[in-house]
């Protein structure tokens, strides 16, 4: 027997770290709550908060969403197969600017709506792309101006609010957070189309999210209780998947708005506060507002209520969400891209 040299030693320890991180992995893949090729296909909505559900203001739901069911969607099942969607290529980058400032007792958000720290997909997506025979959104990614005040220490209000569409909070990479539905009502992230940010426009050009985007998540710490995300337009804090002792939560752990109260660092203070959390299940993000939330229309962009739709820019009272045009019918110019983003815009 003979001693290692530092060389070996070296060698040794990669290994033992790879053997080691595969442990890791392995782990935490079985110590998983939620199994991410079977989760179920959400799409609840309700009147009132409920565990599980999206306690939706709009209650109707005519416009168009995915053209197709991809084959990551097992509807006998009543599952997804969530790491097999089809993802739209392109990796743009962007100028995204995004701040969050406390004046006096408001939280003031400023930026121009597009990511931050993330590249995004091609917009209107290519008839090229794979994921077009899935979902024709037919949207360009445009750079909005959003200038809003939520309250910077919020508190639970007497009544909860239901969740309008379009924005109901700004996430730490500068992009707006959707509740989890499209336009026909279902399961936006089962259903819908993204790029490898989770990201998509709607038909005013912003750019969001209807669950905590992977490129979000990684921002993340990587144990004990998640760190702060986003925040609801109610002025609480969004954190991630995982709870005060580091395990993954889902919906059975919070309420029906899909928060809980707890000691969580808060503007670096340690403070007992109401914070919701992110799940892998629907309905991901919020199910209500807990707090009053400040909503959000006219004052993001000046742009109308309910700025999912998809149909044609210019047409006044729309239906809300993720609209897709009828097929066969305004189909994307193929080979779509964006311009690049101005500089400094
Ligand atoms: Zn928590
Ligand atoms: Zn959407």
């Amino acid at each position: 027997m003979r001693h290692l040299s530092e060389k070996q030693f070296w060698i040794y320890m990669r290994n033992f770290s790879a053997i080691g991180a595969i442990m890791m992995l392995s782990f935490a893949f079985v110590s998983a709550q939620m199994n991410l090729t079977e989760l179920p296909i959400g799409g609840s909505i309700s009147d009132a908060p409920e565990v599980g559900s999206v306690w939706s203001c709009s209650k109707s739901f005519d416009g168009r969403g995915a053209t197709g069911n991809g084959p990551w969607l097992n509807l006998n099942a009543g599952t997804f197969d969530s790491t097999a969607k089809a993802i739209v290529d392109g990796a743009i980058n962007w100028n995204g600017e995004f701040e969050a400032v406390i004046v006096g007792d408001n939280r003031i958000f400023t930026g121009n709506q597009v990511p931050v720290t993330h590249p995004t997909g091609i917009f209107p997506i290519a008839s090229s792309d794979d994921a077009y025979q899935y979902d024709r959104n037919p949207h360009t990614i445009t750079e909005q101006t959003i200038s809003l005040e939520v309250p910077a220490n919020p508190t639970i209000a007497d009544v909860s609010s239901c969740l309008n569409m379009g924005a109901i909070g700004i996430m730490r990479t500068g992009v707006v957070l959707f509740n989890s539905l499209d336009a026909v009502g279902r399961d936006a992230v089962a259903y819908e189309t993204q790029d490898a940010c989770e990201g998509h426009p709607e038909s005013t050009g912003e750019y969001h999210y209807h669950n905590l985007s992977e490129c979000v998540d990684e921002l993340d710490n990587e144990e004990g209780h998640s760190l702060l995300m986003g925040y609801a337009f109610d002025g609480f804090g969004l954190y991630g998947h995982r709870g005060e002792d580091g395990e993954e939560l889902t919906n059975e752990d919070l309420d029906e708005c899909h928060g809980h109260t707890h000691l969580i660092e808060w503007d670096g203070v340690m403070v007992e506060m109401y914070h919701y959390h992110a799940t892998y299940e629907y309905p991901y993000t919020l199910g209500c507002f807990r707090g009053t939330p400040v909503v959000t229309q006219q004052q993001i962009g000046g742009q109308q209520p309910q700025s999912e739709s998809r149909q044609p820019q210019g047409n006044g009272n729309l239906p809300q969400g993720d609209n897709r045009p009828p097929q066969g019918n305004g189909n994307p110019p193929p080979g779509g891209g964006n311009p690049p983003p101005k500089p400094g815009g």
